[in-house]
């Protein structure tokens, strides 16, 4: 009979059949789902992608390649991986009638597929925005506000925009390039911004080097530029009499802009809120759901009430 259990990372079993999903080490036999620094661990089995950010986030480019949608043998079982709509790279992994969606998102973005739900007899799901009061907007109309703000902003003078520097960085960067925008960014984003172009993906932006050509213009920073002491950057931009805004989901729940004394904030999500969880869980028809992270439990006690499917929180 197969088991599952929080082993060092997703632990599954069957007879001497063995994977371990987003290894909290290196293991024999892991899955990696994404270039989230948490969940990088070397001498897994990724998307191409993924191997290309661990090379540049951890310096040694070390794991085996696993291409969506094609069935490999992992450890005994068979592992197939799917777009996850995170972060670019980012994948679901089925093992075999097991869905482990790792961190998800079903809209998806610029830079990556959206996830898509599958039919499966047992269904581990992140359960980050699990709690009913960590409902998210609808990404377009976010995406939406948060383009009109910029451009009205940027006609009176700089704008810096806070962003996780993998994933929500370059989307940042490619809806700015879509409004004929080509941002600024630090050295630490265009590094991982390589690692797309590399695929053809086509962000533009150019590396900041402490001054800008035109009074006017956009940098794409880390969220960590415009906390207290904030950095060099946002000094610049304020000295100029410029604007700043955090992207984050969280900020559908925090008021961020209040303590980080910011003009904006937009509620941009690479993960889904809790009514796109419930959704997800609900098409995927599983017999039993296993949560993971953030509030698991609490999520796992809506499952049942909502959906009335088995539901245990598993980390
Ligand atoms: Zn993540």
């Amino acid at each position: 009979m197969m088991k599952i259990e929080h082993n060092h990372g997703i632990n599954i079993k069957e007879d001497d059949k063995n994977v371990i999903l987003d290894p909290s080490k290196q293991v024999k036999n892991g899955v990696v789902t994404h270039g989230h620094l948490d969940h990088l661990v070397k001498d897994s089995y990724m998307t191409p992608p993924t191997l290309d950010i661990l090379g540049v986030r951890k310096g040694e480019k070390r794991g085996k390649r696993i291409l969506y949608g094609f069935p490999h043998d992992v450890g005994g079982f068979e592992v197939t991986l799917y777009p996850a709509g995170h972060v670019f790279g980012s994948a679901m992994a089925k093992v075999e009638d097991v869905l482990y969606t790792g961190d998800f998102n079903p809209y998806g973005g610029k830079t990556c597929k959206r996830a898509v739900p599958y039919d499966c007899s047992t269904l581990i799901v992140e359960s980050t925005y699990g709690k009913p009061e960590y409902d998210l907007p609808p990404k377009d109309e976010v995406i939406e506000d948060l383009l009109a703000w910029t451009k009205q902003q940027i006609e009176e003078g700089p704008v810096i925009m806070g962003a996780y520097q993998f994933g929500k960085a370059q989307e940042i960067i490619a809806l700015l390039n879509e409004e004929g925008i080509k941002p600024y960014t630090p050295n630490s984003i265009a590094k991982i911004s390589e690692v797309y172009n590399s695929y053809d993906i086509g962000l533009e932006y150019e590396v900041w080097n402490g001054k800008a050509k035109e009074d006017n213009y956009a940098l794409v920073v880390p969220p960590g530029e415009l906390r207290r002491p904030v950095g060099e950057m946002m000094r610049e931009v304020r000295k100029e009499g410029g604007s700043s805004t955090y992207l984050s989901g969280w900020c559908a729940i925090y008021p961020f802009y209040k303590s980080m004394d910011l003009d904006a904030q937009f509620p941009l999500s690479d993960h889904a809120g809790f009514q796109e969880l419930l959704d997800f869980v609900d098409r995927c028809d599983p017999e039993k759901v296993y949560t993971v992270h953030g509030s698991a439990e609490e999520f796992a006690g809506s499952i049942e009430t909502k959906l009335g499917i088995d539901a245990e929180a598993l980390c």
